[in-house]
């Protein structure tokens, strides 16, 4: 059982998951790598996760839902505020967005990787209402972004409360006087479709860090279009396909920032792993950017 602790001086909440330590790789020196046939997300291994939610395709699938094995958060986690306990509860998923071993989601069929986008659409809709507080959906590629398994996957993490940067994201939505995404000034253009634009925000605090920002100003994805969604897609499997022109192998998460409130504007954050954290940063929470966002823009616009 996990438990939500709260920060008396800031009132952020922690998860505290220590089962989360037993998962093979969870923490970063230790590169354990599940031998060939140990994959728990390779077919034919599918009794070693727990049973799928669903699965799109067949002999073989290609793709498929199932509830994370290891979950940060479940039905009987519990607030722990001022010594008080109160209960509270949350869903933790894994998508696997391709049946094969070792493929990366720019090499994955765009129509799959649609399907994925679509199904986080549903999930959070639907989780939204189940738990009522926040759904995170976020993808860690590589070691160094925190995948402790190699095999493609994103997680999908609904929590009983609001975060911090949703938090103070929100409030700013609420302040600014016209809403700041539906601007075009908020960086410099990578690309655009129909739907949305693919940007590096003028005040991006790490290297190469990304925006794909739907056109149509709306607090989350759970309206989302089954061709916005392809368009997504489409987008960031050429994101991953520029970072990768930077540097083979780019280890990078991306996190879809989804509001409740109809002032806030949602969009992807695309977050290419190129530096550390240091002391500055844990300190102030702020960034010391060493690539110009025009720079970074104009290297992914020629490396896609
Ligand atoms: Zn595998
Ligand atoms: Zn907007």
């Amino acid at each position: 059982m996990s438990r939500f602790r709260q920060n008396p001086i800031t009132g952020d909440w922690i998860v505290l998951a220590p089962e989360r330590s037993e998962r093979p790789n969870a923490f970063l020196d230790d590169a354990r790598e599940p031998g060939p046939g140990q994959c728990p997300f390779c077919p034919g291994n599918e009794g070693m996760t727990p049973p799928e939610i669903l699965r799109v395709g067949r002999d073989p699938w290609r793709l498929r839902l199932v509830p994370n094995k290891y979950p940060a958060v479940s039905t009987g986690s519990a607030f722990e505020a001022n010594g008080a306990l109160a209960a509270g509860s949350g869903h933790h998923e894994v998508l696997v967005e391709s049946h094969e071993h070792g493929i990366t989601i720019d090499r994955v069929r765009t129509e799959d990787v649609a399907a994925a986008v679509a199904i986080c659409r549903d999930r959070y809709a639907k989780l939204t209402e189940a738990d009522r507080g926040h759904v995170a959906i976020f993808k860690n590629h590589g070691r160094a972004a925190g995948a402790s398994i190699s095999h493609i996957h994103s997680q999908i993490l609904s929590l009983p409360f609001v975060p911090q940067r949703i938090r103070e994201e929100t409030a700013g939505f609420a302040r600014a006087p016209e809403c700041p995404l539906c601007s075009p000034s908020a960086g410099d253009l990578i690309a655009s479709g129909r739907h949305f634009r693919w940007i590096a925000p003028a005040f991006a605090a790490s290297p190469y860090q990304q925006w794909i920002v739907p056109l149509e100003h709306a607090p989350n994805l759970g309206r989302l279009s089954d061709a916005a969604a392809s368009e997504l897609a489409e987008l960031l499997q050429r994101s991953v396909r520029a970072m990768n022109g930077l540097s083979p192998e780019l280890a990078f998460n991306w996190m879809f920032l989804n509001f409740h409130q109809p002032r806030c504007h949602w969009y992807v954050e695309i977050a290419p792993r190129l530096t550390t954290l240091a002391g500055f940063e844990l300190g102030t929470a702020s960034g010391i950017q060493i690539v110009d966002p025009a720079r970074a823009a104009r290297e992914l616009r020629e490396g896609m």
